[in-house]
Formats: structure tokens, sequence, C-alpha cells
């Protein structure tokens, strides 16, 4: 067994810090399906006010969320569009279709990460019986630690408000983006009815999401959040820890992205090695797969974790990467490649 020394296959891995336990330990609770839990209520109208909307739902998972956001604005039969890529669509389990009856609609991504306006339009079901009633377009930022343009995003709501659907953002890492852009969250949320955030992402708390967004599509959520198991008693204790990020966790995203940064250069310093300057904590790394793969094993062999998927090396920095596994990383590394 090999020590894990670094670990950077994702920013999901990161451990509630002391700070954040004691503020877990002292959380005042209640019985949150009740809505009796007042650091839940707490948490609640915190995110609603910071980004600038009605209400908002705290839950388990941001794949709940997503898929809680997908049942406020479709019923049985009716149909999102998403990326081929997005998270909601390939990497829920189908959820949407299962669970909630929601056909997916699929789009292709352009090299940006974002989904051309005209191939979104085109996908944009007619009213007639043949058809499912397209109801709402989900956008992902950032998608794959890209940011997506803000005229982009624009552009994408000023179709859905002319085509009369809903716009949802999985915002999973959306305070990374707020982070990069140096913008306020508010103003990232506006173009959108509903926002998905996870607080277990770069945030660093151990369990949470919230869907924030207007107050008849959040009361829904509510009630789908029971029904799929999500309805959580004395949660508290996990909404405390979400409080305490907000409070100290976000400004320093830039110290994940700077080591981001700092990272990518170093892994594009070897020539067998593509490497494009990430915009905030993820890097990929593209090789030929037969190398990328000894590379991998080389660097688990010495303690140092990267995710790995489908011919690419993915890179995340996150609250327990500091500027040593950097260079940690970077020597084994070059270690890999005899130098
Ligand atoms: C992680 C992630 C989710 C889902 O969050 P879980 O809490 O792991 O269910 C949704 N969307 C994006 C973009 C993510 O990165």
């Amino acid at each position: 067994m090999n020590t894990l020394r670094y670990d950077f296959r994702s920013d999901t891995v990161t451990r509630p810090s002391p700070g954040m336990r004691a503020a877990m330990a002292a959380a005042e609770v209640g019985d949150d399906v009740y809505g009796d839990d007042p650091t839940v209520r707490q948490l609640e109208q915190r995110m609603a006010m910071l980004l600038g909307k009605e209400a908002a739902l705290f839950v388990p998972s941001g794949t709940m969320s997503n898929l809680l956001a997908l049942m406020s604005h479709c019923g049985r039969g009716d149909e999102f569009i998403a990326g081929q890529n997005a998270h909601c669509y390939m990497f829920e389990a189908g959820g949407a279709a299962v669970l909630g009856s929601i056909q997916p609609q699929p789009i292709a991504h352009q090299p940006d990460g974002t989904m051309a306006l005209h191939d979104i339009a085109a996908a944009i079901k007619a009213d007639d019986m043949h058809f499912a009633r397209t109801r709402v377009i989900a956008l992902e930022n950032t998608f794959g630690g890209r940011v997506l343009p803000l005229a982009y995003i624009d552009e994408v709501a000023e179709l859905a408000r002319e085509r009369e659907l809903g716009l949802h953002l999985d915002g999973a890492r959306a305070f990374n983006a707020c982070v990069a852009l140096g913008i306020e969250i508010s103003e990232f949320a506006a173009p959108f009815d509903t926002v998905s955030i996870c607080l277990s992402k770069g945030l660093g708390t151990p369990v949470g999401s919230v869907l924030v967004g207007a107050g008849t599509l959040i009361e829904k959520a509510r009630r789908d959040r029971k029904m799929l198991g999500g309805g959580m008693r004395q949660a508290g204790i996990l909404a405390a820890a979400g409080l305490y990020a907000l409070e100290h966790n976000v400004e320093r995203l830039a110290e994940d992205h700077r080591r981001a940064k700092q990272l990518s250069e170093g892994l594009a310093s070897f020539a067998d090695l593509s490497v494009p300057m990430p915009d905030t904590n993820i890097v990929f790394v593209k090789a030929d797969a037969e190398l990328e793969k000894a590379m991998t094993q080389f660097l688990g062999e010495r303690g140092i974790a990267v995710g790995g998927q489908y011919g690419q090396q993915r890179w995340v920095t996150h609250l327990d990467v500091d500027d040593e596994a950097v260079d940690g990383a970077l020597a084994g590394v070059r270690e890999f490649f005899g130098g």
C-alpha cells in the first residue's frame, strides 16, 4: 500500500478543516423536514440573498439538485436541452429520464465548450403532438473547469426568453467562475431561473448542494426532494459547514486557480504532454494513451493521485493541495520522464 501524499483527483476529496468541524459541532439544529432547523434556514436564506433569488433549498448532492431543477421546470414527457457532456445529461445516471420522465435533448459542444446558438434553436421543438415539449435549457459553468463567456450566456438567455423556456445553471463550481471573472455571484446568477451550487467541491464541505431560484420552482423542488428521499432531519450540522465555507473558502479559490496555472506550466514543459492553460482549478493533460497510463501508474505508486479518464488526465487543485503538493507532484512527473 502506498501512502496517498497528494490527491489531485477531484476537489471533492477535501476533508472539513478544524474550523469547519467546530462550526458543525456548534450548529443549532431542528427537524428540517418540519422546517425547524434554524441553521438550514439560515443557509438557504443566505444563498438566496447572495444569488439575488427568491428562495433556496439545501439538498444532499449536486446530482439531486440538478434533477430537482429539471423536475421543477418540466413535467412528464417534457424535454430539457443540455450539452452532450453536461453533467446533468452525461454523468447523472440518466436520472432526469428515469426518475423525472423528462427526455434529454443533448447538443454537441463547440471546441470552447459552448453549444452553438443555432444548434440550440434548431433543437427546440415546435408545438406539435409528435414532439416532446421543450421546457428548459441547462447550461454548466464552469464547464470542465472552463469559464463560459458571459456574452454567450446572455445570448442563450435571450433565446430562452424568446422561446419561453426556462434557463437552469449547473453551477457546481459557480464560485470558481466568479472568482476567476472577478464578478459577484448575483450578477453571474442573474440570467437564470434556477442555479445549482455544490458546497462539497472547492468550497470544501463534506456534503451538500443548494438549489437557488424563483420561489414557485423551489417550492416544487422542496416537495420533490421529499419524494426522492432527500428530506433530511437535523441537517443544520451539514448546513453549518456550508455557512462556514461561504465565509472562509470563497475568496481563497484564487489560490487554487494560481496553483492550477503553476501546475499546468510545469506539466506543459514536458514535450510529450499537451496542457491547455486552465481558467480555474482543473488542468487537463493529453498524451499518448499508453504513456498517460504509465505516468498515472508511476505517480500513483509514489502517492500522487491524479484523475484519468478516457485518454486524458485530470488534475484538480483544492483546499488540501498546497504549494508543496504542486512542487512534489511536478518532481514526480520529472522523475517519470527521467529528469
Ligand atoms: C460534481 C458535479 C455535479 C454533481 O454533484 P454531486 O454532489 O457529486 O452529485 C453536478 N454538476 C457538475 C458540473 C459537477 O461537477
